[in-house]
């Protein structure tokens, strides 16, 4: 048992002062009489307390967008030629960064077939150290359609009906799918539709008999309408987002996953850096765009959860605090942010016990420097973190 003392407490309920003792992988108590209470329970008194005075225990976070194969160079499309093996070591390098820079849980959305899912289970076993992982299998996309190199290609309803029992057959938690182009697929207009609305809604009257969740990748507005009306769970980024069509998202109870750290990590590395220039050019044309949307949704108080599509040039798992500050740009508050990348993204992800530092949740957390509440910064270079009550840092 870990009990945490004399530091102070932060999640979506606000921060307050409070001791955190950890038993079993769970958090048991929080304040000082229920923490007095789980140790007085505990027979053989095997406690390890450690001072976190001055310091700030929170949730960990739950990113709702990553490829976990994927490593931020800058020209994705050279990873096509290197075999499984490599992105299954890539992978497990990157859930290791993930845990270490305060991670708890993350949701792939797009890998080489179950390699996500794999990863996940060897999580689960203990074999690899890592956040817990959400995954998708394969994306469902139209025949040369956006990331088509790694995508599960299909035409019509019933060809995207059967695509989508295949993840379903492997284990996928959540189904995806190209409801738009994208940046990163040379040719491919970022904005341009590409499942039909049929296509879109054979795509989630798949998942509908289990409630598997389902995420579209969508950037143009078209292409965002239609995954909303055809019943999607997320959209992930939502670029080009209208007043319209977020009070629609807002209206369906649509979660939106913007992944802020990807359109900049183009951006701000330019051709210079490596990245194609396709890529530039797209990714320059959807900067002022994305910031309307931002707007759109906030207007419209769309729900938001925290995502940052790690893995897309420069944008690296380590990196996670970097998509909190830029929602704090973009106009949350800090306290918006931890919500967005707590509870919202938890919710997101189906996960119930994570997201909150209280009692029965998992001791999924971390030590901060300072008041993720007040001060977004407090998200990088954590003191500490917990998975699952074992010490990771
Ligand atoms: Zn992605």
């Amino acid at each position: 048992m870990y009990v945490l003392t004399d530091g102070a407490v932060a999640d979506v309920d606000g921060t307050r002062a409070a001791d955190v003792a950890i038993a079993d992988g769970e958090i048991v108590g929080v304040g000082k009489a229920a923490v007095t209470e789980a140790v007085e329970a505990l027979d053989d008194a095997d406690v390890t307390r450690v001072d976190v005075s001055g310091k700030v225990v929170a949730p960990g976070l739950v990113d709702a967008h990553v490829h976990v194969m994927m490593d931020a160079r800058p020209d994705v499309a050279t990873a096509a030629d290197e075999t499984d093996f490599t992105a299954s070591f890539r992978a497990a390098r990157n859930l290791r960064a993930a845990a270490e820079a305060g991670v708890v849980a993350v949701r792939d959305l797009g890998s080489r077939g179950t390699l996500a899912l794999d990863a996940g289970e060897l999580v689960v076993e203990g074999a690899l150290t890592g956040p817990r992982v959400v995954a998708c299998g394969r994306n469902v996309i139209m025949t040369g359609g956006h990331g088509n190199w790694f995508g599960r290609e299909a035409d019509g309803p019933a060809e995207v009906r059967k695509a989508a029992r295949e993840q379903l057959k492997d284990g996928a938690d959540v189904l995806k799918c190209m409801a738009t182009g994208g940046v990163l697929t040379e040719g491919a207009v970022t904005g341009a539709p590409e499942l039909t609305p049929e296509e879109l809604e054979a795509f989630t009257d798949t998942a509908a008999p289990t409630n598997t969740p389902t995420a579209a990748h969508a950037h143009g507005d078209a292409g965002i309408e239609n995954a909303v009306r055809a019943g999607i769970t997320s959209i992930e980024h939502g670029t080009f987002m209208s007043a319209e069509t977020a009070d629609l998202m807002a209206d369906e109870g649509t979660y939106w996953v913007p992944t802020a750290s990807a359109l900049h990590g183009i951006v701000d590395n330019g051709v210079e850096a490596g990245i194609p220039e396709d890529a530039v050019r797209k990714a320059e044309d959807a900067v002022d765009a994305f910031a309307d949307a931002w707007e759109h949704a906030l207007d419209a108080g769309v729900t938001i959860a925290m995502g940052t599509d790690a893995g897309t040039p420069f944008n690296t798992f380590e990196g996670i605090a970097g998509e909190l500050a830029y929602m704090v740009e973009y106009g949350l508050s800090p306290a918006e942010a931890l919500e967005a990348a707590t509870v919202n993204a938890a919710d997101l992800l189906g996960l119930d016990d994570v997201g909150r530092v209280a009692e029965g949740y998992r001791a999924d957390l971390v030590v901060l420097d300072a008041d993720p509440n007040e001060e977004v910064a407090a998200w990088s270079e954590p003191a500490s973190v917990y998975l699952g009550g074992e010490r990771v840092i």
